[in-house]
């Protein structure tokens, strides 16, 4: 058999070719610049958070169940739909980092608490970056009362688990799929990078999921910056998407935070005309915008996202129901696919 193009002796590529890492003269060009500017500028307007609706999320369950999303924060979605509560990317602690006392700290308190959650059946996680694996809040999952989630992983991330203690995990390849409570999960190429530390570099896969159910198909990019794998992910789907099967993903959940400045986050981060480009070329019936207002990673003001998306969208002739942002704790009923 011949090795997938993205696969490299004990490391992983991109679709389209090599990540080239920035250099460190790069990384350090850019901080200068930033702290210079005063970058990024402090929001003009607190990030819209609410309480959230926990006995909705409690109840939607089972045969009542509607298909529903609650943003919990970055790239934390709780997604109810299929008979089951699946949680994306689950970060709940107070930094975005290896350490307890350095790095990007959270600027609001996760949408629902930890222990609030409703008992959750699935965790995808996309890739290996502390903003998206944070091990606290895994190791708090697989500890819930009645037994931890099913782990849906990009390869190379299940040694990681279980060197953790965390052995209820799935690691997928590009384009492999899973069958869990009749649903199938099936991870997507997305143009992105990995590593925890120094030496990890590209060592394991990252990766978008989507996500089938009878009511719902759910993509979730995970990172990305763009690339022609959202064209290719709707063409790869097609014959199960048609109009008469219901079309399209219903839901899209796509990053639309940390891209400034272009020049050092284009390989690696979208901007928000791009994840309008995502949302097109996937054919989503509807997009949610995730990834910001959570922790300040990058020079854009934590609530710039939302203004570049209402005026883009607007440009675009689209509604606020096609791509819409939600405030932290947040939920929003997706119609179920007929
Ligand atoms: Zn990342
Ligand atoms: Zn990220």
């Amino acid at each position: 058999m011949t090795r997938p193009s993205h696969h490299r002796d004990g490391s992983f590529r991109n679709t389209d070719g090599e990540f080239t890492p920035r250099s460190l003269a790069e990384l350090l060009r850019w901080r200068w610049d930033a702290s210079r500017r005063g970058l990024p500028p402090r929001p003009a307007e607190p990030i819209p958070t609410q309480a959230p609706d926990v006995g909705f999320i409690h109840a939607n369950a089972g045969a009542a169940q509607v298909p529903a999303v609650t943003w919990i924060g970055h790239a934390t979605v709780l997604a109810q739909f299929g008979g089951i509560s699946l949680l994306t990317d689950p970060i709940f602690s107070e930094r975005a980092s290896p350490l307890s006392f350095a790095g990007p700290k959270r600027e609001q308190p996760p949408g629902v608490a930890l222990h609030a959650l409703p008992a959750i059946d699935v965790v995808l996680v996309s890739h290996n970056h502390y903003d998206h694996l944070d091990l606290p809040s895994c190791r708090a999952l697989a500890a819930q009362p009645g037994g931890g989630p099913l782990f849906v992983v990009p390869l190379g991330l299940k040694a990681w688990f279980e060197a953790r203690g965390i052995a209820r995990v799935v690691e997928l390849d590009w384009w492999q799929g899973h069958a869990v409570h009749g649903l199938e999960i099936v991870l997507v190429p997305a143009r992105h990078w990995s590593a925890r530390g120094l030496t990890d570099r590209m060592k394991t896969l990252w990766g978008g999921f989507a996500v089938f159910a009878p009511d719902c198909q759910l993509f979730f990019a995970g990172d990305t910056a763009y690339s022609r794998d959202f064209a290719d992910i709707r063409e790869r789907f097609a014959e199960r998407q048609r109009p008469h099967q219901g079309g399209g993903f219903d839901l899209a959940l796509i990053p639309i935070g940390a891209y400034e400045p272009r020049w050092f986050m284009r390989n690696q981060h979208v901007n928000v005309e791009e994840a309008l480009k995502i949302h097109a070329d996937l054919g989503a019936k509807r997009s949610l915008g995730v990834h910001w207002g959570t922790f300040e990673l990058t020079d854009e003001a934590l609530d710039e996202p939302p203004r570049q998306l209402a005026r883009q969208r607007a440009a675009q002739g689209l509604g606020e129901d096609d791509f819409f942002a939600l405030a932290i704790g947040e939920t929003r009923r997706i119609p179920p696919r007929s």
